[in-house]
């Protein structure tokens, strides 16, 4: 059975997530936004109590609240990060984003994509299926991703509860964002559970019915 897991780290407050098949014990980190030792054994320990073994990192994007924890789960995990190549560039500039938010902290300079995800692409835990769906417009490689066996889907900054992500930063763009949503989140089944990138769970019935942006 697919299960996810949901944390909140650093400054941002940003959502990282573990989805798992509670079958296999295969997992997959999203989105690690550690930014210290306590954040860091926080998520660690919690997979370790699970008996969970790290298959995935995956990014939804390569925005620095994101990413922070990175290169904790490569190390420690031995898992590279698998990401759409269309961000590659902001992965490219994480000590440029971390001025950008005049941020003063130990970031790794860059983050490098190892597994390029396209859309409409399939990874398996076990044998539960996490579907990548492209949905651009908060960054031009940001992907949700779908679990249908589930029923949640991972939106990133996509798409929150009551909200939609900003797109003043590099490379976003508000009406490719609109159009994302509505031709590649809002089909999904209208019980479906969204995580997003921050603040609280929703559900695609709720959005679609009351989400001010549509
Ligand atoms: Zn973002």
């Amino acid at each position: 059975m697919m299960q996810i897991k949901s944390f909140e780290f650093n400054l941002f407050g940003e959502k990282t997530y573990v989805i798992y098949d509670t079958d296999s014990r295969e997992a997959a980190v999203v989105d690690p936004g550690m930014m210290n030792e306590r954040e860091n054994d926080e998520l660690s320990s919690w997979i370790l109590a699970n008996e969970l073994s790290v298959k995935y990192l995956i990014n939804t994007h390569l925005h620095i609240d994101h990413v922070f924890g990175d290169e904790y789960v490569e190390d420690k995990y031995g898992v590279g990060l698998s990401a759409s190549i269309d961000d590659e560039f902001l992965g490219d500039r994480i000590a440029q984003q971390a001025m950008m938010f005049h941020l003063n902290v130990n970031v790794a300079d860059a983050v490098k994509i190892s597994n390029p995800l396209v859309d409409g692409e399939v990874l398996f835990l076990g044998t539960q299926p996490i579907q990548i769906i492209a949905v651009p417009g908060h960054s031009p490689g940001s992907i949700a991703l779908y679990c249908p066996t589930g029923g949640f889907v991972v939106t990133g900054d996509a798409l929150f509860q009551g909200s939609i992500g900003r797109t003043d930063l590099p490379g976003g763009d508000h009406s490719t964002l609109l159009r994302s949503i509505k031709s590649k989140l809002f089909v999904l089944p209208d019980e479906t559970t969204v995580f997003p990138g921050h603040g609280p769970a929703t559900r695609i019935c709720i959005e679609k019915a009351s989400n001010p942006f549509f």
